[in-house]
């Protein structure tokens, strides 16, 4: 079937076939596809009343609920670029995203947490009734921001600014099309085999792409019901298996781990009515994937993708399921190179950087025309900075990411490899591996470990201890660091940058002691 030219087609399509469907649900309240497509179609209707032009940024303060939703296909049906963000974030993170995103309006969703509440209170004074959805505090008209072009085509024109994760440095802003988000949202639903009547877990943030277009857009895309949820938690997850009946289940590595750590084999969920369980956004390790696949007797799908690719490249297929951590092929309809430093196509067996091009890559960086142009070539090819190596048969394995690269006496150290040798620690609930700078330009390898708080605590040396017969010498950390938390962004993925700075502020203090 053919895309629309819209992401609000999605609504409006489901509402002429199937209009009585729940297409949403959150605490107990459902929402139909009809409600959805008319919810969208009258808050379109005020937001144009409220000052929001095409061409606009419409920024929207959450965490994953209903008018969240209805908001997004609003600002689609009035060409206004929607910029979801975490309310989770801190009050300069979210100026910072106001400041470079310059919106028209900014709207808070105010009952999801107490942090979005805080935010409501900073910035947002009128209160207002979204029809059916609940209230929502508006921010002040910005009567100077710049209105940007809208496209003759619906489908070219930018429906989404996403920030990136900022895994590696600030968040960058990607401008994503109608297209892009529909080709991913369409795909998602293919690649998955939803259907009207599937039930899927809507736990990821939405104001990241990965909530967005695999598990919420691509679940409405399929007219299956999205059972929205704020935040994670094993026990809210458990009880929505068993009471909504969950199908489908998306989430990041961190979440199936957190899980197993809770559950500690008490459940039976072989006997439920899930039929997908999918990983991605950072690195699956094979203890990982062994053991939530022996929890769920089932197996654990995975997927990679970027924020700058709407974001899947790749995925493993359902009737293909996998056994080791490749990240499956790279999905129909988009176009893959392996290529050297030099952009050099690369023999088939060889690791190399991966570049992609096709309906997913983003229009660009907003308000970043250099950096755009050094990340997307003239061929419409979108270098994505991480290695991989891929099978004969075309299953991509992700080695990590370039700029992760530790080079450490003339050898390549890949932090992934590091950090699912520690992983495997039964006491380990998750690692990140970073390089730091040291004489010559060599780099160290330094290792921070989270612990599994209901297993006995190993020390410093049993840890290294652990990694001997597992690393080769110069993979080995040469400084493991007990977190009590890592700093992580709200899909749960660790920020890498943050802990590069640690590593290097903990070899200051290591040589003046205060
Ligand atoms: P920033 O670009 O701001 O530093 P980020 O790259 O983490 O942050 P995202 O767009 O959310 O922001 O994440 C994309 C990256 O996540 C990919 O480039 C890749 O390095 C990593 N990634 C995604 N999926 C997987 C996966 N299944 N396995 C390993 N790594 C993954
Ligand atoms: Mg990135």
């Amino acid at each position: 079937d053919s895309l629309p030219q819209r992401l609000s087609g999605i609504p409006e399509r489901w509402a002429q076939q199937t209009p009585e469907a729940i297409a949403l649900c959150q605490d107990g309240v459902a929402f139909t596809f009809q409600q959805l497509a008319q919810a969208s179609i009258q808050a379109a209707q005020w937001l144009r009343d409220s000052g929001v032009r095409p061409g606009d940024r419409l920024m929207v303060v959450a965490e994953n609920c209903i008018a969240q939703i209805v908001l997004i296909f609003a600002a689609a049906r009035i060409d206004a670029w929607i910029v979801n963000v975490n309310a989770r974030l801190s009050a300069a993170e979210v100026d910072a995203i106001g400041d470079h995103s310059q919106p028209r309006r900014i709207i808070y969703t105010v009952s999801v947490s107490a942090e979005a509440r805080a935010h409501a209170e900073r910035g947002g004074a009128l209160a207002h009734q979204l029809t059916g959805v609940g209230e929502i505090a508006v921010g002040a008209l910005n009567e100077t921001c710049s209105v940007e072009p809208v496209c003759a085509s619906g489908s070219e024109q930018v429906a989404a600014l996403i920030y990136t994760t900022g895994t590696t440095g600030l968040p960058k802003g990607v401008m994503l099309t109608h297209r892009n988000l529909l080709f991913i949202a369409a795909s998602s639903s293919q690649v998955r085999g939803l259907v009207p009547g599937d039930r899927a877990y809507g736990v990821l943030p939405i104001t990241h792409v990965f909530g967005l277009a695999s598990v919420a857009l691509g679940t409405l895309y399929a007219g299956a019901t999205l059972y929205l949820a704020a935040r994670y938690s094993p026990a809210a997850l458990l009880q929505a298996i068993r009471d909504d009946k969950l199908t489908i289940i998306q989430g990041v590595p961190a979440m199936y781990a957190r899980l197993l750590e809770y559950d500690k084999g008490r459940q039976d969920l072989a006997q439920t009515s899930l039929r997908f369980i999918y990983a991605g956004g950072s690195p699956l390790d094979s203890t990982l994937k062994l053991e939530t696949e022996r929890l769920f007797g089932r197996t654990l799908h995975n997927g990679y993708g970027m924020t700058e690719s709407s974001p899947t490249i790749s995925q493993t297929r359902l009737d293909a399921p996998r056994s080791d951590t490749s990240v499956g092929s790279v999905i129909p309809g988009v176009e893959a190179r392996i290529v050297d430093s030099q952009g050099a196509d690369l023999p088939q067996d060889e690791p190399g950087e991966l570049w992609v091009r096709g309906p997913n890559v983003m229009k660009g960086y907003y308000r970043d025309e250099a950096l755009t142009a050094r990340t997307i070539d003239a061929q419409g090819w979108l270098n994505t900075g991480d290695l991989v190596r891929q099978d004969s048969d075309g299953a991509l394995f992700l080695i990590g990411r370039s700029k992760e690269l530790i080079i450490r006496s003339g050898f390549n150290v890949y932090p992934i490899e590091v950090e699912a040798a520690l992983n495997a620690h039964p006491a380990v609930a998750q690692s990140a591996v970073v390089g730091r700078p040291g004489h010559g330009g060599n780099e160290e390898v330094v290792a921070f470990v989270e612990l599994d708080p209901t297993q006995p605590a190993p020390n410093e040396q049993s840890l290294h201890d652990w990694l001997v017969s597992r690393l080769s010498p110069y993979k080995r950390p040469s400084q493991i660091v007990v977190m009590q938390a890592m700093p992580a962004a709200a899909t749960g993925k660790i920020l890498k940058g943050q802990l590069k700075e640690l590593a290097q502020r903990l070899l200051k203090e290591e040589l003046h002691p205060e």
